[in-house]
């Protein structure tokens, strides 16, 4: 038997060959493709240039307004189990397959190569390395952390925990989704579910809203929103902050008639696998319902679900669902994704994991 994270070759039941994979002996993906080609040499110059195409591809996504994105996304770059971020002059990287681990020298040096980044950190510490048989690993390997690192979107400054953030400590997905979000919400009365360090509150105050109530059941992450709120010197009187779980506080908020503009829904994932998501579509159900609710005539929700469980056309049915329930008249006027820093491999469509609706709740 292969050592974990061994190169083996993939072959047909004809025993012609396929493609070169890394052993995952330990996980129900026994074996994670590197290349279809089966002659492909597995070897530290692989991996530098597949990481060196991959933050090549993401050149037009770093300038004056921006100095962070995701760099290298797993499957979707050739390097299933591999993810690196960067946050202006750091690095944060994620092995969280067996493959991965195997290579994880060579892969440091690709992403030092390749970005110039002075600081690398890992984040190895996500709950998918034990499905891998792996331990959780995260600390600096390259350079100092100096806390609070902070990154530049759209002119705004986020300072971001690497240490203990979610992820790699902020979520590069939404970007293109606050900068819609941001060109929205001027004047109107925004509610941000699950705000987590402030991404859409901050891009819905520096588009003029005229308040924001957020709410995250995390104190950790309710303080650095304010920090970053102040950070940016947005107006920190227009917000409302509330450290509470969601699906509470919104009942709270319909009983005591509170109206909105503009709501915003991005839960964490609540169906991972497939198996999740009868459970998962009743939470989902449940919040939307409430959001529809608070949401005046005329109102827009913009309502996500990053879970792989829920497939977007499931999703869109929950949320029809939940405007049912709720007797709102309401039509989709957007689809949203993830940025393009996040890219879907045509052969790995389970690589579209974020998806979201712009509803419009009629006057
Ligand atoms: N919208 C954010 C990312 C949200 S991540 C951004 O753009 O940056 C999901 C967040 O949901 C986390 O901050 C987590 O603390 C929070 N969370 C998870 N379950 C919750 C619950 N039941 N009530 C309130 N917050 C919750």
């Amino acid at each position: 038997m292969p050592r974990a994270g061994a190169t083996v070759l993939l072959c047909s039941a004809d025993a012609s060959p396929l493609a070169v994979a890394a052993w995952s002996p330990a996980s129900g993906i026994r074996a994670r493709v590197w290349s279809f080609d089966p002659a492909a040499t597995i070897d530290p110059a692989f991996f530098a240039a597949r990481v060196q195409a991959a933050v090549r591809a993401r050149s037009g996504l770093l300038d004056a307004r921006h100095d962070g994105c995701r760099l290298v996304h797993g499957e979707s770059d050739g390097l299933p189990g591999f993810v690196a971020d960067r946050y202006g002059d750091v690095a944060v990287l994620q092995f969280l397959s067996a493959g991965a681990e195997s290579w994880r020298e060579a892969l440091v040096a690709a992403v030092r190569v390749a970005t110039g980044c002075s600081v690398i950190y890992e984040r190895s510490d996500a709950d998918v390395r034990a499905l891998e048989g792996l331990e959780a690993r995260a600390g600096t390997i390259v350079g100092t952390v100096t806390q609070p690192i902070v990154l530049i979107e759209d002119g705004l400054a986020y300072r971001v925990d690497v240490g203990r953030g979610q992820k790699t400590g902020f979520f590069l997905d939404q970007r293109d989704n606050r900068a819609r979000i941001r060109a929205l919400a001027a004047d109107r009365a925004v509610l941000d579910c699950f705000c987590y360090t402030g991404g859409f509150t901050l891009a819905a105050l520096a588009g003029g809203a005229r308040s924001v109530c957020a709410i995250d059941s995390s104190a950790d992450a309710l303080a650095l929103a304010r920090s970053n709120v102040a950070g940016n010197g947005l107006a920190g009187d227009r917000v409302d902050w509330r450290d509470a779980d969601v699906f509470a506080e919104l009942r709270r908020l319909r009983d005591a008639g509170a109206a909105f503009d503009l709501v915003i829904l991005d839960p964490p994932k609540l169906a991972p696998t497939a198996q999740h998501a009868p459970k998962a579509a009743r939470a989902y159900k449940d919040i939307n319902l409430l959001a529809l609710k608070l949401l005046r005539p005329g109102g827009l929700l913009a309502t996500f679900s990053c879970s792989g469980g829920v497939p977007a056309e499931l999703f869109q049915k929950i949320v029809a669902g939940a405007a049912l329930d709720a007797r709102a008249d309401a039509v989709i006027v957007g689809r949203l994704g993830a940025s393009p820093d996040h890219p879907v491999a045509l052969g790995f469509p389970e690589g579209e994991y974020l998806k979201g609706l712009l509803i419009r709740k009629s006057a």
